[in-house]
């Protein structure tokens, strides 16, 4: 069996290869390695892939969009929240226990809950990376949002950490699970013993962080 997969070369010591949520087969390998290396690997754990692909779907998908119309509610940090269409001018978003926007601004409503989800985003989640690395002892190098929507997380070679700006709708105890896992990767690059005991010890609630993904992840890949 052929399998379409994506290799990322890094200066890391052993193969791993995960499937995505998206179902894509990503090989993360040593510099050197060769493309037959890969293909056996691959071949050898065909079962598994095979798996992992046919898999079916663990979440549904969630083709809801949001029309921005008063009643409707709003995700942000765990919570659901109302949203009001009032008549008065509103710069933007406001958002004091329930979520407020213009008439005016409703026709863009979508790129206004945008850019205050990504704001949000940045002003919630940086300082968590920088508490978390202080803790740990790790140097990152630069932390940003990204657009992806099947991965919450993930660390470059170059130390850079990489947070989708959606997790920012999922509670505090999910969002610093996710920013000490990825700093825990710039210690150790699999999820060995070794890495959750690390990570136990910064978020020693981890295990309810990660169940409460399994249930609702997939409300994570969608904007709002
Ligand atoms: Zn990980």
């Amino acid at each position: 069996m052929q399998f379409e997969y994506e290799i990322k070369y890094s200066k890391r010591k052993t193969l791993n290869i995960t499937v995505e949520r998206d179902r894509k087969i990503i090989v993360r390998a040593p510099e050197n390695t060769s493309t037959q290396k890969i293909e056996e690997v691959l071949q050898s754990k065909k079962q598994w892939l095979k798996e992992k692909i046919n898999h079916t779907q663990k979440y549904p998908v969630d083709t809801q969009t949001k029309e921005f119309i008063s009643g409707e509610t709003l995700l942000y940090l765990g919570k659901n929240y109302q949203l009001l269409v009032v008549d008065e001018a509103i710069e933007g978003v406001e958002f004091e226990q329930r979520f407020r926007i213009s008439k005016a601004n409703q026709p863009n409503a979508n790129a206004l809950f945008k850019q205050w989800y990504l704001h949000q985003a940045l002003k919630l989640i940086e300082p968590l990376a920088t508490n978390f690395a202080k803790n740990l002892g790790v140097i990152y190098n630069e932390f940003k949002t990204s657009e992806m929507k099947y991965r919450w997380g993930s660390c470059t070679p170059a130390n850079n950490i990489i947070f989708n700006w959606r997790i920012i709708k999922a509670p505090m105890y999910v969002l610093e699970y996710l920013v000490a896992h990825e700093l825990v990767h710039l210690m150790e690059n699999n999820h060995t013993p070794r890495f959750w005991n690390i990570l136990s010890i910064q978020v020693p609630n981890y295990l309810k962080a990660k169940k409460w993904l399994k249930e609702n992840g997939h409300l994570l890949e969608v904007d709002f």
